[in-house]
């Protein structure tokens, strides 16, 4: 028996309005308790909320979803009232006294999943769609939401079962003349699947590049220009997004879009030996930071250095597998047709010398290029519509029945025995069946409700 649960379903503070949620079984009693009567199935009416002794706490609308038809597939009382977090606490409170208790994050999502409202890919699209931070991003997560990703999942799943069962069919009757596994339909449909799998792929590593971005570190002497250069690449869209909390003195985060991928930049403290504690914490970070960046931008003054002698002397400084772009800044001032920007014949020799991005954070020159450098260093294809929004558990799931299509089509042309084929099919199933819910585990649940907002 499930128990009911309330909470604000519209983001805490002072708005307009404000909407409480409440779904379980207890909602009718609750309707009646609060209201004083429960509202006509799905119609809106105006109602007073009022305490146990009739006093009144807010006003407002009040709607009646019952079960099955409504998010959570439970019944679920909506309660939209003044916007005020005084009015929302005193309404919780009531509903609470009523014989609800508070939700957990993305519990009412997580009752709509378990009630086959959504399966699970479409349940963390609904986070995805919550947190998307850009246009595209959103576009992906609607997508993903709407089940886009999960029939495309659910149907490469038959796919394989019906190969699989054909397979099973030959063990079953290998007496039988017909040799199944030497068909060339079979090879041909599991060839059709692995096609199917490599495009859910490219469309997922999309969307997870829209929702997830990369990570890219700014790092060079004081003085290169390295605040100019974020602020430059964040005006590039003119979208800052958030300022991510937890921001230090060292290291300042911003999360902006670039060509419609999500960025998240990291700007440091320079590399240099450390005149005090303070200052050597901040280098200590910022070395933490390069080594788990997907890119460091190294920033160099091209007036003041230019054959980049501070990357020469600091590229010992840098974690050693971080990728790295040298970014020759002030190119206005360096004037062209000099051979500011050109790395000196000691590092372009070199194998594995780093590319070189020419550009001015003053009047914009050569951002354009930076930001196509950035997107294609990742794999991301600026407007790309067929993007779908996948998580990392979605692509590890994906490139496990990739390893084992490869292994079935492999004992599939060797003429190995059929069990081993129909072993990598069944498992190539599970995992496709992972992603959409119908194999998952208790905990992986746990794991993917606990990082939804409460309310949600
Ligand atoms: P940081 O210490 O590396 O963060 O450098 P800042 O971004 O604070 O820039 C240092 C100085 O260089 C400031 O006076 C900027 O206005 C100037 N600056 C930055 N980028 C450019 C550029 O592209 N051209 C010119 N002429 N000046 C720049």
């Amino acid at each position: 028996m499930t128990d009911t649960i309330v909470a604000a379903a519209t983001a805490p503070g002072r708005g307009g309005i404000a909407i409480v949620r409440v779904s379980g079984p207890a909602v009718p009693r609750i309707g009646h308790g609060l209201l004083g009567k429960l509202p006509p199935e799905r119609v809106a009416i105006t109602a007073q909320f009022r305490t146990a002794g009739g006093e009144p706490i807010d006003h407002g609308l009040a709607l009646y979803f019952p079960a099955p038809h409504s998010y959570t597939g439970e019944h679920v009382l909506e309660l939209h009232g003044h916007g005020s977090p005084v009015l929302i606490e005193a309404l919780i409170r009531r509903v609470l006294e009523l014989g609800a208790r508070r939700a957990q994050p993305g519990e009412f999502t997580q009752r709509a999943y378990l009630n086959a409202k959504l399966d699970l890919a479409e349940a963390e699209a609904v986070a995805d769609l919550i947190d998307a931070a850009s246009d595209a991003a959103a576009r992906a997560a609607l997508r993903s939401l709407e089940g886009e990703f999960s029939q495309r999942v659910l149907s490469l799943r038959q796919s394989l079962s019906e190969l699989r069962s054909d397979v099973e069919a030959a063990i079953d009757f290998a007496d039988e003349p017909i040799d199944v596994l030497s068909d060339q339909s079979l090879k041909a449909r599991l060839e059709a699947a692995m096609h199917a799998l490599a495009a859910l792929q490219a469309a997922g590593r999309q969307g997870r590049l829209l929702t997830e971005g990369m990570t890219v570190v700014i790092a060079g002497r004081p003085n290169a220009g390295k605040s100019s250069l974020l602020n430059r690449l964040a005006g590039h869209e003119a979208a800052i997004v958030t300022a991510i909390p937890g921001t230090t003195r060292d290291l300042l985060r911003e999360r902006i879009v670039v060509d419609g991928m999500p960025l998240q930049v990291l700007d440091t403290a320079g590399l240099r030996a450390a005149g005090d504690v303070i200052e050597a914490e901040g280098i200590r970070r910022a070395r933490g930071a390069m080594a788990r960046a997907d890119r460091v931008l190294f920033v160099i003054d091209a007036a003041a250095d230019p054959l980049g002698a501070a990357y020469l002397e600091e590229r010992s400084l840098l974690p050693p597998d971080v990728a790295v772009t040298v970014v020759f800044n002030k190119i206005d001032l360096a004037g062209h047709g000099s051979d500011a920007g050109q790395l000196p014949p000691v590092t372009t020799a070199a194998p594995g010398s780093p590319p070189v991005i020419r550009v001015s954070a003053l009047s914009g020159e050569g951002f354009d290029a930076l930001a196509a450098h950035l997107t294609q260093c990742v794999g991301f294809e600026p407007g790309s519509a067929g993007a779908l929004s996948a998580r990392a558990r979605h692509l590890e799931a994906l490139s496990q029945v990739e390893g084992c299509l490869k292994q079935a089509a492999r004992q599939l042309s060797a003429g190995n025995a059929p069990e081993l084929v129909a072993e990598e099919l069944k498992r190539a199933q599970q995992a496709l069946g992972e992603i959409v819910g119908v194999d998952s585990t208790e905990e992986l649940l746990g794991r993917i409700f606990a990082r939804f907002c409460i309310g949600k």
